[in-house]
């Protein structure tokens, strides 16, 4: 099996590279690409160094499956000639909403790979870490309505934004001028209630996602509202999250459920220390669900602290997945 990486360099780029390391996956060739800026330079895998090759010069047909990591003009222009040669993973928010890609969580809704035409989509990486507590929650008890507020590493919006949380943090305790490139406005020490453009009624293009991901994923009839913020955090995506049924539950059975959510670790202790922080669940593939509780104000609500590492099941863990899903339907025809 063949694999190919565009925007093998970036931060999602090289954290694929670690998980296919990682991965149960035979992979004959791996193929890195990126910019011109990039072509010639070498990445490791496998203790084996790869030229990185230009993505105007690169020939779509080389791997079976090729993971895109290189933002939505890229996938735009280059995803619908690759998908005539190769099927796409991609991990831009451009075909998310595509009525004919999948957009999967591989522990959620794998069923969805069963059609497609070659493009399957990742989701946003704040809908999938919310995506698994929320699917087995909602086959017990039907979800009605989740209020969510994101507190969104820096990470998430790539390798020029950690830079700039970096040298802000330095540049802030040297007592120099704070420059804001990637960010409107200043990221260390600080946080910013606004991820990806504005859309008309007030809400970011993040919230947005977040509320049509999780229809497409989960249940058009589930409502959601999310407040996104980014945080001075490096990696690790945490959110805190009210879910309301339609009917009244049980707080132990629901603990249950999410200690046997695929892909969820419980860290639930009444006690100092007793829940994750970002920082805990950086490089670790599970995703974190702590502090959960009765909404106090509503007896068919409850709240939960939900943490997981955004470049690992946020992006590179789940296209990963996904490949893995694909090549079992594979061997299962
Ligand atoms: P990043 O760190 O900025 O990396 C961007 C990558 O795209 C680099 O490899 C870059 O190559 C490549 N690239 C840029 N322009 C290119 C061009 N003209 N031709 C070929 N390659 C080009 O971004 P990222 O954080 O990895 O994000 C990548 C994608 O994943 C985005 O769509 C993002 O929204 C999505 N995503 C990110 C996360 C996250 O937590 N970071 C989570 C989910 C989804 P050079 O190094 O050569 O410039």
């Amino acid at each position: 099996m063949n694999f190919a990486i565009i925007g093998a360099t970036g931060n999602v780029g090289r954290t694929t590279i670690k998980v296919l390391e990682k991965s149960k996956i035979k992979i004959d060739n791996l193929f890195l690409v990126a910019s011109e800026k990039s072509a010639g330079n070498k990445l490791v895998f496998k203790q084996k160094e790869i030229i990185i090759e230009q993505l105007e010069k690169y020939d779509f047909s080389k791997a079976e499956i090729t993971i895109f990591a290189a933002g939505s003009e890229i996938a735009k222009k280059w995803a619908p000639q690759a998908s005539k040669k190769t099927i796409v993973i991609d991990n831009s928010k451009y075909f998310r909403m595509d009525k004919d890609v999948p957009l999967v969580v591989a522990e959620v809704n794998p069923h969805d790979l069963m059609n497609h035409n070659n493009i399957i989509a990742n989701p946003n990486c704040s809908t999938i870490q919310l995506m698994l507590p929320l699917k087995p929650l909602h086959d017990k008890y039907k979800i009605k309505r989740v209020v969510v507020s994101t507190y969104q590493a820096v990470s998430g919006a790539g390798k020029e934004s950690v830079d700039e949380l970096f040298s802000q943090t330095k540049d802030y305790l040297d007592n120099k001028k704070i420059n804001s490139r990637n960010f409107t406005k200043q990221i260390a020490f600080n946080l910013i209630p606004h991820i990806d453009s504005f859309v008309d009624d007030g809400y970011t293009k993040e919230e947005w996602k977040m509320e049509n991901e999780t229809k497409k994923i989960l249940d058009k009839t589930i409502g959601l509202t999310a407040t996104c913020v980014r945080v001075p955090v490096k990696t690790s995506h945490s959110e805190s999250v009210n879910i309301e049924f339609e009917n009244e539950y049980d707080l132990e059975k629901v603990k249950k459920i999410l200690v046997n959510a695929p892909g969820c670790k419980v860290v639930d202790e009444n006690k100092d220390g007793g829940y994750i922080t970002p920082l805990e669940a950086e490089g670790d593939y599970s995703t974190f669900i702590s502090r959960i509780r009765k909404d106090h104000s509503n007896n068919k609500a409850l709240n939960m602290w939900i943490v997981s590492d955004n470049l690992l099941k946020g992006a590179a863990l789940n296209t990963v997945q996904i490949a893995e899903c694909l090549m079992k339907k594979k061997k299962e025809v």
